[in-house]
């Protein structure tokens, strides 16, 4: 969504007048809040749930790495539900191949798209033992070549798995991303690298969760919870309906409420 404070920047012609210079050049949207409040939004998320979690459930890198795959178009709770019993039969590379794609269909039948994600599950695998040694890369470029996995579910292993400070684009990010004007874009991409700019590096490895878990119960699509919002006096959306932060509290201490999933 556009933001309507958002300008559109032209470059001033050269002095000899060229007209390569005189054409409008439509620069990236910048983001609508000083470095202060940027950092105070994040210090309010760190306070708010200090060791945040993703909700894919998986017990090692390469469990993490399938749930990703198979949580496209999917709900975490949809997936998880699927990977209990197919994690318990194979949790490594060799016995997810081992197991085989039908099986594996079997498994993750409940998940959308699951035949071509069953499909994708064996041939990582199987580049994983052939490429890897049975491991996963902690490199995005390795990871963007496996069956399956593009930059966001790299993104996501990377910070997970690695700790690294990625940040993965999903839908409740590019939401907040444009809604808030904290890092506009029209595409993913965009939105990630307006983050990693702004994002303290303090704060970079669990911004990628904060994001998320914000979206999912608070600034939700349809409806954001302005009442519930601890950055809800910083926020410059064009959406909010209340501007009284609620109480920083850590998250457990307040009841939860429900969440929304893409
Ligand atoms: S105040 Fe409302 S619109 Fe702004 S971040 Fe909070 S929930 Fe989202």
């Amino acid at each position: 969504m556009k933001n309507p404070k958002q300008k559109t920047v032209t470059k001033p012609a050269l002095r000899d007048g060229s007209n390569a210079m005189r054409r409008p050049r439509p620069v990236r949207p910048y983001a609508l809040y000083t470095p202060a409040e940027v950092h105070e939004i994040f210090r309010r998320f760190s306070v708010q749930r200090p060791e945040p979690k993703g909700e894919l459930e998986h017990v090692n890198a390469f469990t993490l790495l399938v749930a990703v795959v198979l949580s496209a178009q999917a709900t975490d709770a949809g997936v998880n539900k699927a990977t209990r019993a197919l994690f318990a039969a194979a949790d490594t590379p060799q016995k997810m191949r081992d197991l085989g794609e039908e099986r594996v269909g079997d498994h993750i039948r409940t998940i959308g798209l699951w035949r071509g994600k069953a499909k994708n599950v064996i041939a990582l695998s199987e580049a994983l033992l052939r490429d890897h040694g049975a491991e996963v890369p902690g490199d995005r470029d390795a990871l963007v070549k496996l069956p399956g996995v593009g930059r966001k579910t790299a993104n996501v292993v990377l910070n997970m798995a690695f700790g690294q400070p990625t940040m993965a684009v999903d839908t409740h990010i590019f939401r907040i991303g444009n809604r808030l004007g904290l890092a506009p874009g029209k595409t993913p991409e965009q939105v990630e690298e307006g983050l990693v700019r702004i994002i303290p590096a303090e704060y970079m490895g669990h911004a990628h969760h904060w994001l998320i878990l914000h979206g999912r119960y608070v600034c939700k699509a349809r409806k954001p919870e302005c009442t519930l919002c601890v950055i809800a006096d910083i926020c410059k959306a064009a959406e909010k309906t209340n501007a009284i932060p609620a109480p920083l509290v850590e998250i457990g201490t307040v009841p939860e409420v429900v969440a929304e999933d893409i």
